[in-house]
């Protein structure tokens, strides 16, 4: 795609990464066909190649107005668009850009920014998280039955076992997911302790700052990720093979951090090493034996993908192989592609796409009747888990419950 971006902004090296990601765009159009908002809406405005035009005129010095800023708002960052373009367009990185800039020129009302700050405020910090979580559950039973399911149950602690680890990763613990659903890393800590790892937290490390990143807050987030590195960093010098991910969502940022630290002369080696070191969970188990893990109740299943799973980090089907290697049955799930309606705070902030995209999912995971559903990030675990009929699992749960 031709660009004739302002002089100022072309001469930073944000104006030369957008340059380069707008010229990679041949506007042929294929990712409109796998885009959810596009779908829904039918309008070329709110799909992938109408974003890019419309960033593309801002950063050729056309003002930013609020229209603009509504079809950037309802993208999803799903990211299924990226994996449909034959031109390899980093989409994302140029919506990145796009929010930033708009987010600065365009004022939201009064309402909307404190809904913002709230939210940041509330769910950035694992122990607001965890607050806001533990008072919810205490007048869970007070609640009409619809707002009762969209707050979930302590689940059970798994199990765990003393070992003598030999080898060593970090975990994260994250914000939202150890409030939320803490046995979700208590199964990842059962799971590795018999495979002889011992996975460690460090107290300090915290949001991986996705949150603010997505929401145009970005120095914010890149305060989030400087402060993981420094928590993270003694335990990478003494010899931490990994740091392994658990919510899907979080491990896309993190793998990140040495790009979007690539130009802070402090930080900038460290933040490559950390993301060198990144896994989603479900990569590190693919390494494993796993020959003395078989499910002890082989269910029928659904498995819901994450966008952050199959999109943003390219894992199709590794999930899918453990499962399936450990004995449970895969049920077939229409349009695996398309988000469910999560993605992030789109629910709060969308709610109307959010719910019909929601509603589509369930029918498609649920339509061959599975017993449980499961899938890699807590966002669409609390999501999908709101209006599901039968239980929506991490699929670490399931492993982890294995004999
Ligand atoms: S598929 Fe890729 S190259 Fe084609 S319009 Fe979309 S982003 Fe541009
Ligand atoms: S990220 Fe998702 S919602 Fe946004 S343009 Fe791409 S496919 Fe559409």
């Amino acid at each position: 795609m031709k660009t004739e971006l302002t002089a100022e902004f072309k001469s930073s090296a944000t104006g030369q990464r957008a340059d380069s990601i707008l010229r990679s765009c041949v506007h042929c159009g294929f990712c409109n066909a796998t885009c959810p908002t596009y779908q829904l809406l039918g309008d070329e405005l709110d799909g992938p190649r109408g974003r890019i035009y419309q960033i593309k005129e801002v950063l050729e010095g056309r003002p930013a107005t609020p229209v603009l800023q509504t079809h950037l708002d309802r993208c999803l960052t799903c990211r299924a668009c990226e994996t449909t373009c034959p031109s390899g367009v980093e989409y994302h990185k140029l919506l990145d850009i796009g929010r930033e800039l708009v987010e600065a020129t365009v004022p939201r009302s009064r309402p909307q920014r404190l809904l913002r700050r709230l939210i940041l405020f509330t769910f950035g910090e694992t122990y607001r998280a965890r607050l806001l979580f533990a008072t919810a559950r205490l007048v869970r039973p007070l609640l009409p039955a619809k707002l009762r399911r969209r707050i979930p149950l302590a689940g059970r602690p798994a199990h765990q076992q003393r070992i003598n680890a030999s080898r060593r990763m970090l975990l994260l613990d994250g914000c939202v997911q150890p409030a939320a659903a803490p046995q979700i890393n208590d199964a990842a800590r059962a799971l590795f302790n018999r495979l002889g790892i011992e996975l460690q937290t460090v107290a300090q490390a915290g949001c991986c700052g996705t949150l603010h990143h997505h929401l145009g807050a970005t120095d914010a987030g890149l305060d989030k990720a400087r402060a993981n590195i420094d928590a993270w960093w003694p335990a990478v010098e003494q010899g931490s093979e990994a740091i392994v991910i658990t919510a899907s969502g979080c491990a896309p940022m993190i793998k990140e951090y040495g790009e979007l630290l690539a130009a802070d002369p402090v930080y900038a080696a460290r933040a490559a090493r950390i993301s060198a070191l990144a896994r989603d969970v479900s990569e590190v188990l693919e390494q494993e034996d796993l020959s003395a893990f078989k499910a002890k109740t082989p269910q029928r299943v659904a498995f819901h993908s994450p966008c952050s799973l199959q999109h943003a980090q390219q894992l199709n089907g590794v999930v899918e192989s453990l499962l399936t290697r450990l004995g449970y049955s895969l049920v077939p799930v229409r349009d695996p592609h398309l988000c469910c309606g999560s993605a992030g705070t789109y629910s709060i902030f969308q709610p109307t796409l959010s719910n019909e995209l929601r509603a589509r999912k369930l029918d498609a995971l649920q339509d061959k009747h599975p017993e449980a559903i499961a899938t890699a990030n807590i966002g669409c675990l609390l999501h999908l888990q709101a209006e599901a009929a039968v239980p929506v699992r991490h699929w670490l749960e399931l492993l982890a419950s294995s004999a």
